[in-house]
Formats: C-alpha cells, structure tokens, sequence
C-alpha cells in the first residue's frame, strides 16, 4: 500500500523540522502535532497527513505531475515574498534560477520514482534575488499511485545568516574584529596537534600596552577603545594570516609565529614592536604608546596551547616587572618570579628599616660654561648580599607593591637634608633634583607632605625640583592643580625622559614646568641617526619657544656635547661630566665647581 510512502512523508517532514530548534512557539504546535497524530493513526493516506501539516510552522507545497504548484499550506511570503496565490498553477521552474534548473529537475524525477531526496536549492525570491533553501522531497500516493512531489522547505539564508552572528560572537572579538581567546586557543591546539613543519617551531607571544589604564582613566573609555582599534590595526599589519592574531581582553592581544629559531622569534617580535614607533592620533593629540611581550617556543614536549599561553605570560610579566616597553623569551627559571617579588617585597621593607638604602648625586652641568647647576639623586640600594643594586632592578617591585611611596619620602628627606647640609657646609647653593614616581604623584597628601619635608630639613624651596615622567600630566586638570600647588611652594618642576611618553606639546604650555629633560634614547643616537638629531634639535627649539630650560641626559662624548652647544641646549646630564657619585665625591665636585672636560670644551 502507500503506508511507505506516508512514513517517507513523515519522516522528510522529520528531517526539516529537526532542523529548526524547538523554539516555544514550535514545541506547542508539535505536541498538538502528537496528539493529532495518536487522533488519527488510522488515517494514513498522504493526503490526509498533509492536511494535518496545514497549520504547521514549516512550509510545505505540492507539485503536480506537470510540474506545477497544486497546493502548499501557507504563503512563502517571509522567504520568497509571494502569496499561495500568486503560486497555485504556476510551474515551479518560474522559481528556479538558471544555474538550479538541473538540479531541481533531477530532484523532482527521482522523488517522482519513489526517492525521498534532501537538498540545498536556490530559489528566486520575488525581488529576483536568489534565496537558499533546505528542501525535502517526498512522492505523494494516492491509492498507490504517485501524484506529485511534496516539498517540504526552510529558509535557511537567514538560519545560515544567524550561525554566522554566533560563530562571528563566538569567536571573534566584537570591538577590534580580531579573533578572540576561544578561537585562538582552538587554533593553537591544532597547530600544535597538527604538526608544525620539520624544522619549525611556533613562537606565541603574549602583548601588552604598556599603562593603557591612564588611556582611559585620562582620555575617557572611548578613546581608549578608539586607541585599541588603531594598535589592532597596526598588529595586523605583521602577519600575513590574519587568524594568528587575537585579542584576549581589555589592552592584550596574542599572536604565534611560526619561526626556525628564538633569533627569528626575536625579530618578528621587535618588527611588532616597531609598529609602535610612530605615535597614534586620538582626537587631533599624537599619543606615543609602548607595549611589552613575552614569548615563549614550544620546545618542550608538555608544551600544549593552554602551557605555551602561560609561558608567554610569565615572560610578559617579568618584561613589566623591569619596566615595560620591551620583550623576553620565557625560560623556567621565570617560575620563581611570583616567590622572587614577594621575597623582593618583604626585602625592601626590611632594607628601609635597615637603612640600606643610599643617594648617588650626578651632577648637571650648564653647556655655556660648563658650571655644575644642580644635582640628580639616585637610589641605591647597598645589600648586605649583592652588594650595590640599581633602581631599575628593584624601583619596579617597590611601584607594585606601593611600597615607593615610603621608599620616595625617604629619598626626598634624605636629598634635602644632604642639600642643605651642603648649604651649610659653604659649598654652592644648587637645586638637587628628585624623582617622583607615578604613585607618590598620585598621593593626596603630595603637597602637604613636601612642604612638610622641606619645613623639617631647612632647604629652601627653590634648592628643590623634582622630575615627573610625561605619564603623570596625561590628566591634565589634576596634574595643574598639583603642580600648581607645587610651584607656589617655590620648587621647580622638570619632565624627565621627555620624548618617550604619551605627551604631546600642547599640555607643556598649560603646566608650570620649568625644564624638559631629553631622554638619552635622543641623545645617545644623535651622531649616527639624522632623526634622532632633528629630533633633539626641535625639542630644544620648540621648549624654548615655551619658555622652558632644556636638559640632555645620557651625554657621553664631546660630539654630542658640541652639537647640544649649537643647538643652545641649556644643560647636560652624563657620563661625559660625571656618572652618578656616592654624597662624598658630590661634594669635592660641587667644591670644585665644573667639570674637568666640559671646563675644557667650554673655554
Ligand atoms: P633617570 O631619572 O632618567 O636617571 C638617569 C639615569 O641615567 C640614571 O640611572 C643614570 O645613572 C643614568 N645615566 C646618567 N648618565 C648616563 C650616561 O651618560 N649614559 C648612560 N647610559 N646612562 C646614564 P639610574 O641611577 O640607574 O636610575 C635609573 C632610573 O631609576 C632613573 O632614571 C629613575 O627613573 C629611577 N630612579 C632612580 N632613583 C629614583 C628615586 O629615588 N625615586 C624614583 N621614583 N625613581 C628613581
Ligand atoms: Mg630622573
Ligand atoms: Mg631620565
């Protein structure tokens, strides 16, 4: 009998309706379908099972022999944008484009012999556009005769359209476009599952903007946001598959390579890094942004996507911990970093109750006649252990752990009481300057406390400057108030490393700053790079334009000194003068006046 081809009916209606998620609205009318169905199980000619498909959600027509519509349960409006009407009676071939044709003829004949087919067919929608359906096909029998082809169909543009929306929110990241965690993790898996090339390796790196906090504290989110579409942007540039680049969250993104060796690694990380060079533009202000990255390779064999990402962190975490604006290759020893801070922590404290900390003095130099004009103090750290320990080795952990606000009263306290202990002595009144670090210029209590410390000391206010970094006026309105604040006291403010941070000229004029201290990044490349010394020469020009003194720090030889006198740079700072000197050899060179070299060059 047709009992077959009633249960191939059903079971092509299965197959399209399996494939529309039970939403609320098709599970009600499904449950009615069931009890319908147990209604009418004695019914089982195909005619009568359609009639009981009626008022399905689904969409369902009947093509006669000729190839025309005989009947279908609804109008196609929402996928083909006509009416049963307009339909009934017309061949289906009017709805076929030319390249389906075929295909759909095939799929009628077979379903005509008693085939049940599935397909994915286009169909032209009244606009004339070209819609892609999923169909099902079933003979339909009457008294054991076949009379036609049912269709059963669902749009599935819009469902294919919608799986790309979740794979698209899946995978990728909504703001930059770039792949995001999940999808990198995946693809990670497979490269490293799938076999690297003989001879190759994979270099994943972890990146981070160096403070992009202050981005958005400073400039507001969206600005922030704006900012990291432009790195992203300039990320991408670097690699040929796009896929390789993803952005984990907020200002971090990841990467792999694949190279031969860590030297190619290195290099493919510093041409990243070099997309930094030019500052980005937010609003008309040039902003100057540094990141930093870790990486790690994967040479060893527990080395899976989740073990390589976290290598690459660790790498990165110890790039910020001796601060930022750099890479490094992730090596075990790294592991003991998190035990190491702590230790370092704990140390730091001990070593400011022990009085183990100390002031080296490099003296300033005035380029017109070579005159010491003032002081820079400098940490040191004297262990009991290592002996004489940079800053940069431990100023970082100290920032971390806030730890350098103590440290920072200290250093001023101590400078201001060797100054004017110096005063007193009858050696030359001369400023000594201190650096502040971000934290100690974010206290409430700054000025309170400075006034406080030059109070108790006897130094006079103007014997006193302290250096800022260009981070600290990325808030403008807070760096006035505290800097003006600062200066009614009668100290003198100076911008050190001028050049590397995220400043631009245009905040300079607002804020009382009396000098800019040139990085020694400019200075140290000024006899072989022609930018680095049009650089210099404009910085020179542009501060005196503004008013301000200019300091060159990091000056080592006498073509630099030279080329700083011709530019009319006010002051120098360097080993060419003096390196930093422990308070007794400050003395006899504040007692002596100038330096040796520059009292040679300057006469
Ligand atoms: P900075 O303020 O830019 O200090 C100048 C650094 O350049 C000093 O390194 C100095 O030794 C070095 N330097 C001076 N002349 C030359 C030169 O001709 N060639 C080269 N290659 N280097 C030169 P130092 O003393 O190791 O200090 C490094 C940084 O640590 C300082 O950079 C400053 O940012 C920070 N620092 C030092 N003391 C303190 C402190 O008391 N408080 C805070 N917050 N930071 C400090
Ligand atoms: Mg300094
Ligand atoms: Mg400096």
């Amino acid at each position: 009998m047709n009992g077959w081809h009633t249960d191939s009916l059903w079971r092509a209606w299965s197959a399209v309706s399996g494939v529309l998620a039970l939403s609320t609205a098709s599970l009600g009318w499904f449950l009615a379908r069931e009890r319908r169905k147990s209604r009418d199980a004695k019914r089982s000619h195909d005619a009568e099972l359609l009639a009981s498909l009626e008022d399905s959600p689904l969409f369902f027509a009947v093509i006669g022999l000729t190839g025309r519509f005989e009947r279908m349960n609804r109008d196609p409006l929402a996928s083909l944008g006509r009416t049963k009407d307009q339909l009934i009676g017309r061949p289906m071939e009017d709805l076929l484009p030319a390249a389906s044709r075929e295909q759909a003829l095939q799929l009628f004949r077979k379903t005509l012999a008693g085939e049940r087919c599935s397909a994915e067919l286009q169909i032209l929608h009244a606009s004339g556009h070209a819609v892609d359906l999923q169909i099902e096909t079933a003979p339909l029998a009457r008294a054991g005769r076949v009379e036609g082809v049912v269709i059963f169909t669902q749009d599935i543009g819009e469902r294919k359209r919608s799986l790309e929306r979740i794979r698209y929110m899946a995978y990728y990241d909504d703001m930059t476009g770039l792949p995001n965690r999940r999808f990198f993790m995946n693809r990670l898996h497979k490269r490293l599952s799938g076999g690297v090339a003989e001879g190759t390796l994979l270099a994943v790196f972890y990146l981070d903007v160096d403070r992009f906090k202050l981005v958005n504290a400073s400039y507001g989110r969206d600005t922030g946001d704006i900012l990291l579409l432009q790195i992203a942007e300039r990320l991408t540039r670097c690699f040929d598959v796009q896929e390789d680049l993803a952005r984990m969250e907020g200002d971090e993104f990841v990467g792999l390579f694949e190279v031969r060796d860590t030297g190619e690694a290195s290099a493919r990380i510093e041409a990243l890094m070099r997309q930094f060079d030019e500052p980005f533009e937010l609003g008309g202000i040039p902003l100057h942004v540094t990141v930093s990255v870790g990486f790690a390779l994967n040479v060893e064999a527990g080395d899976d996507a989740g073990t390589l990402l976290k290598k690459a962190d660790t790498a990165l975490h110890r790039v910020k911990e001796n601060g930022r604006n750099d890479y490094t290759r992730y090596v075990p020893e790294f592991e003991n970093t998190a035990l190491h801070k702590l230790t370092l922590q704990h140390e730091l404290i001990e070593a400011l109750q022990q009085e183990q900390f100390l002031l080296y003095y490099q003296p300033q130099y005035g380029l017109s006649d070579g005159r010491i004009v003032g002081l820079e103090a400098l940490i040191r750290w004297r262990h009991p252990e290592r002996g004489l320990v940079p800053p940069a080795q431990f100023i970082p952990a100290a920032e971390d752990s806030g730890m350098i606000v103590a440290l920072g009263d200290w250093v001023l306290r101590e400078a201001c009481r060797q100054n004017r202990a110096w005063q007193d002595a009858g050696l030359p009144a001369i400023p000594v300057s201190v650096n502040l670090s971000f934290r100690q210029f974010a206290q409430l209590d700054l000025v309170g406390k400075v006034a406080a410390i030059l109070e108790e000391t006897g130094l006079d206010a103007r014997y006193l400057k302290l250096e800022i970094t260009e981070s600290m006026t990325m808030d403008v309105e807070r760096a006035l108030a505290y800097l003006k604040a600062l200066t009614a006291l009668g100290i003198g403010i100076s911008v050190d490393d001028f050049g590397t941070g995220y400043s631009s000229f245009h905040y300079l004029k607002r804020l009382p700053i009396g000098s800019l201290k040139i990085d020694r990044s400019f200075v140290r490349d000024i006899q072989q790079d022609p930018n680095d010394r049009a650089i210099v020469a404009a910085i020179i020009a542009m501060a005196h334009n503004l008013q301000l003194q200019v300091i060159a720090e990091g000056v080592e030889t006498e073509e630099q000194v030279r080329f700083l006198q011709h530019h009319r740079c006010d002051e120098m700072q360097g080993y060419y003068g003096s390196p930093p000197v422990p308070s007794d050899e400050a003395e006899r060179l504040l007692a002596s006046g100038s330096g040796e070299s520059l009292r040679s060059l300057s006469s």
